[in-house]
């Protein structure tokens, strides 16, 4: 028995269906409210602490500070991955 209505974000954030459809909405959504949050940045409403990679991906910030910060932290990412496969 389920009443969850798939292909919305709420079905993915809030009842943990990790369906293709929900996913999908999902990813969309966050898209949406990075954008949104980009043009509060852009407008100056909203001030975010710079050089940090949250900052680089929720609001879109390229400025050189998050910029650096989102490098470093997908050079880790990236190292991560690759001590994993070698694990495997
Ligand atoms: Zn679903
Ligand atoms: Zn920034």
């Amino acid at each position: 028995m389920s009443d969850l209505v798939h292909g919305r974000a709420s079905t993915y954030q809030h009842r943990g269906c990790r369906c293709a459809d929900c996913k999908k909405a999902n990813t969309e959504s966050q898209k949406r409210a990075n954008h949104r949050r980009h043009a509060e940045l852009v407008a100056g409403r909203v001030h975010p602490e710079h050089g940090t990679y949250s900052t680089y991906c929720n609001y879109l910030c390229r400025c050189g500070d998050c910029r650096a910060a989102a490098s470093i932290a997908q050079a880790a990412f990236a190292a991560a991955r690759k001590v994993k496969a070698a694990q495997a």
